[in-house]
């Protein structure tokens, strides 16, 4: 399995991986995060845990479990965390800590090296057995409430290392080691593969799409950070001056995330009665569906107004899409302005990049070249591989 990437990285890129991984292999490696579908983490970890094992290393992924109250616990973190203001449930931080133990009573925790992935199981370190404890921590938290980052912040303190996405995000009041690795899209997946143009029609035909006619493009969850309502916005302006342009807002649940419905609803009234709107809701593992989306769109958009990284960004760029993102987190990363895509502040200035990408096919032909290049020079899973195990040996000394 892992060979098949020295086509795209190289020998020496490889060799390099096999060579790193050698080093690990003696240790047990688990990783924890709360859900298996939907979102960027759990599409990360569905593509690097078997390919960690092809590369010898002894890889477990656990998912921990909570009920609704303990997602909107952990759903208001998340928000307050990126929002810097917040609404919590009552009695908060007494369910979290609930869940926290039922799980550590139900995952082994006796690993050489656990990789916690993002708040939600974050307190699982208090029931620390032995081994070396990575807090990767995929969100914005450059401008958390404070009730929670103080919160959380005890718990981190006890962690050997931890993970941010982008320079961004550092802290400046964490006294454990803080790295920064951003994520990754796997160019030999079902999502990120070539796929043949008639199976693209095909598809976006099956959801209603004209494929003779122009294609905005957002895949997301249904989430207030995505900014579903401003994408709507942007593409009803954006419609004044392209004709026969079409909008395809693609999202599908996440069980972590009990905000979605509510979202949904909220898009569905914003779109109101036109018909080029296609809102779609489709289930988890629709990879071949996505990757027909962002392949057969005319121009991708990412309005985010929080992101930690936003995997879709450079899942359309290694397309050779011309993404328009908003300048927020990790998205900056990956769209250089001007250069391998455009970043907005708002839903004019979306409208103005569609229109302007549309409108230059040359440009945007250029621009689709140079973001596939920094894809592959920077965001492919084999690099975030290689920065993991990096990091792990740094723990285990
Ligand atoms: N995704 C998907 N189906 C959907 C919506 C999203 O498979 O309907 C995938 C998307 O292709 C990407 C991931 O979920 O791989 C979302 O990651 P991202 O970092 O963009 O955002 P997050 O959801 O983690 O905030």
């Amino acid at each position: 399995m892992i060979e098949k990437y020295e086509k795209i990285i190289g020998e020496d890129e490889l060799y390099g991986l096999v060579k790193i991984a050698e080093k690990l292999k003696d240790f047990s490696i688990l990783h924890v995060n709360s859900t298996r579908a939907g979102g960027g983490v759990a599409e990360i970890l569905n593509r690097m845990v078997p390919l960690m094992r092809d590369l010898g290393l002894n890889v477990d992924w656990k998912v921990i479990r909570g009920d609704t109250e303990f997602f909107r616990v952990t759903k208001s973190f998340h928000n307050s965390l990126q929002n810097g203001y917040g609404e919590l449930p009552p009695n908060a931080f007494e369910t979290y800590e609930k869940w926290q133990e039922i799980n550590a009573n139900e995952i082994p925790l006796d690993y050489d090296i656990i990789m916690i992935h993002d708040p939600q199981p974050l307190g699982l370190i208090k029931f620390r057995k032995k081994g070396k404890w990575i807090f990767r921590c995929h969100i914005d938290i450059s401008n958390p409430y404070a009730p929670v980052w103080e919160f959380l912040k005890k718990k981190i303190e006890n962690y050997d290392s931890m993970i941010i996405s982008t320079p961004a995000f550092a802290r400046d009041d964490i006294s454990i080691p803080q790295f920064i690795i951003p994520p990754s899209i796997d160019p030999l997946s079902i999502k990120n593969q070539p796929i043949p143009e008639i199976t693209v029609k095909r598809i976006l035909y099956k959801y209603g799409i004209d494929t003779e006619r122009p294609l905005v493009v957002q895949i997301s969850r249904f989430d207030y950070a995505k900014d579903p309502i401003g994408v709507i916005k942007s593409f009803k302006l954006a419609k004044e001056h392209i004709d026969g342009l079409q909008l395809a807002y693609v999202g599908s649940p996440a069980t972590d995330d009990p905000e979605g419905e509510e979202v949904y609803e909220k898009t569905v009234k914003e779109a109101g009665d036109d018909k080029d709107i296609h809102l779609l809701m489709l289930p988890p593992y629709s990879d071949l569906e996505i990757n027909a989306f962002q392949t057969g769109a005319s121009v991708v958009l990412q309005k985010s107004i929080k992101e930690g990284f936003g995997l879709t960004v450079s899942e359309a760029m290694w397309k050779k899409k011309v993404v328009i993102g908003g300048r927020t987190g990790g998205i900056p990363l990956q769209i250089i302005h001007g250069i391998t895509g455009y970043l907005v502040d708002n839903v004019e200035g979306a409208a103005h990049y569609i229109i302007h990408t549309l409108k230059n096919p040359e440009i945007s032909k250029k621009i689709g070249e140079n973001a596939h290049k920094h894809v592959k020079n920077n965001f492919l899973i084999t690099r975030h591989m290689r920065e993991y195990m990096s990091v792990m040996l740094y723990v285990i000394g």
